[in-house]
């Protein structure tokens, strides 16, 4: 096959694909093989009118459908997404490489927000206060904000914009996805299944691109308001950008997840919970655990363990029947750029206790996979102590104490997620208490907050103050409105009154 004979990733607009106007295009590969299976449109200036301006008429006509019927099309979607997740998945895998059950457990994570969505009227409904003054009734109202942009990283195709567009839609709005242009086919099966679902024709629509698409979002007059998760410069530049535009914005960035394993800890339990998090979807998790901090004296034994669990690792094409423990990394270049930290940590004198350079898998030499990798007394001056990897590297720092691995933990320009690993209640919660980090673990590794609680780092893992799902996402995709009223009658009308109105 020729890359002319190669399908063209469309985006998705007026309810139905829509051939890209220009011409260009980026590749899309099959990361377990290495090949370009198809090439994704990057939308310019006309793709971006016309997603815009379709989005604004889906969102005149959404908007107007009640309650019940709004309800009605998500409990469709939650149906469909539920009896048919295993076509999402496949489609995950193939284009970002994650084995097959975890990208079942992304699609689990994101229908959780699908759940919680269909409950919506509960969330948006105002308030009400009768006679706050004589015969003066206040209440507010909750409205949707009208078309808001999404814009979502390589690494959960499915998951990440399912954190926002349920909310987004169940509020009224109309959504306009731009997806990674690594990984963009799940957003176009999840725009097939919302119009199945019965959501008329420009309420949901994909505007696959680049930063000239994610920059006319930025620029549209029209977008009310921008969702992102990505890496933190992007992030930023995104908070900034839409902020300076008078956009409502929460922008979710990068991490450097560590977990402090005290020395009264489960140690097996610890080195099962290290290797599950450093190396699952291969690291490419922004709550993946990157740093293991050992407080004396757990570091050697610990170590032992973790290395016997990474030598029964199976790594290979996630899609195959005999699944493997763990599939390839996104891209040839991404995984180049693991491999350099490596390299980094070992010049600055860190200790590579497993090596995951060069690594390859028979029958797959040309994926991008990238070994297990395991690194000791990683020196924290060092940029694969400080910087984000996004990789299967784990790296072990030995500190003498709880106070010293927590200040090493509060001194990181990120604060995503963290864990503590013990049995002394006292320190879990002295140490909840003390980290200055978004969602925190209490011997649970990954600690994604379940979809009523909401999402989201604090320092440089999050701009702006808006997380994502829970109560923060109803608040966001709403716009709340206050309205005081009195409805004359001669025993409560006041007469001329010049003065600022009181009780
Ligand atoms: P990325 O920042 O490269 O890309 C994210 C999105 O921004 C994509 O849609 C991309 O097309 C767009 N983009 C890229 N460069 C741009 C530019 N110069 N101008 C405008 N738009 C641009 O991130 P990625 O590599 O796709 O994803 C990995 C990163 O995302 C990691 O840093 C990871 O930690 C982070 N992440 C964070 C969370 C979280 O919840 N905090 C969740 C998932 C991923």
């Amino acid at each position: 096959m020729t890359d002319h004979d190669l399908p063209v990733i469309a985006h998705w607009i007026d309810g139905a694909e829509s051939a890209p106007t220009g011409g260009r295009t980026a590749p899309v590969y099959n990361p377990a093989t290495g090949a370009v299976q198809a090439h994704v449109a990057l939308a310019d200036e006309a793709d971006i009118q016309a997603a815009i301006a379709s989005a604004s008429r889906g969102f005149a006509e959404w908007s107007g459908y009640s309650v019940a019927k709004r309800q009605s099309v998500l409990f469709a979607f939650r149906e469909l997404l539920n009896a048919r997740k295993g076509e999402l998945a496949a489609i995950l895998t193939a284009e970002h490489g994650k084995v097959l059950s975890d990208a079942m457990g992304e699609i689990a994570r994101g229908q959780e927000v699908v759940e919680l969505a269909t409950g919506f009227p509960h969330l948006i409904k105002g308030a009400y206060s009768e006679n706050a003054s004589n015969g003066v009734d206040v209440y507010s109202l909750k409205q949707p904000l009208g078309v808001v942009g999404i814009i979502s990283p390589f690494n959960f195709p499915a998951m990440v914009p399912m954190w926002f567009f349920p909310i987004a839609l169940a509020a009224g709005n109309a959504v306009v996805l731009k997806p990674s242009e690594k990984d963009p086919s799940a957003s176009l099966w999840l725009a097939r299944l919302w119009k199945e679902a019965g959501l008329p024709a420009g309420a949901f629509t994909v505007l696959q691109g680049d930063k000239v698409a994610v920059d006319g979002l930025l620029e549209a007059p029209e977008v009310q308001s921008i969702s992102f998760v990505g890496s933190t410069p992007i992030a930023q530049y995104i908070y900034e950008t839409a902020s300076k535009n008078g956009k409502r914005v929460q922008a979710l960035g990068g991490a450097k997840n560590h977990m402090l394993v005290l020395p009264d800890a489960d140690l097996d339990l610890v080195a099962d919970s290290a290797v599950n998090a450093g190396f699952g979807a291969a690291g490419e998790r922004c709550m993946a655990v990157s740093v293991v901090l050992a407080v004396d004296p757990v570091a050697d034994e610990l170590i032992a363990k973790v290395t016997e669990r990474i030598a029964k690792l199976r790594i290979g094409n996630g899609a195959d029947a005999d699944e493997p423990d763990m599939g390839p990394l996104i891209s040839g270049a991404h995984r180049d750029k693991v491999s350099s930290y490596v390299d980094i940590a070992e010049a600055d004198g860190a200790r590579i206790v497993v090596d995951g350079r060069g690594f390859s898998v028979d029958g797959h030499e040309e994926g991008f996979f990238f070994g297990p990798t395991l690194l000791d007394e990683v020196p924290t001056s060092s940029r694969a102590y400080t910087e984000e990897i996004f990789g299967p590297v784990l790296s072990v720092v030995r500190v003498k104490t709880y106070e010293e691995g927590l200040a090493l933990i509060n001194s990181g320009e990120f604060g995503n997620g963290t864990a503590i690993f013990t049995n002394d209640g006292g320190a879990a919660r002295r140490f909840q208490h003390e980290v200055q980090v978004g969602m925190i673990g209490i011997n649970v590794p990954i600690p994604v907050p379940v979809a009523y609680h909401s999402f989201g780092g604090w320092k440089k893992s999050l701009f702006g103050d808006a997380k994502a799902y829970g109560v923060h996402g109803f608040d966001f995709f709403t716009r709340e409105k206050a309205v005081t009223s009195r409805w004359l009658d001669p025993a409560t009308h006041g007469g001329i009154n010049l003065g600022f109105p009181q009780n």
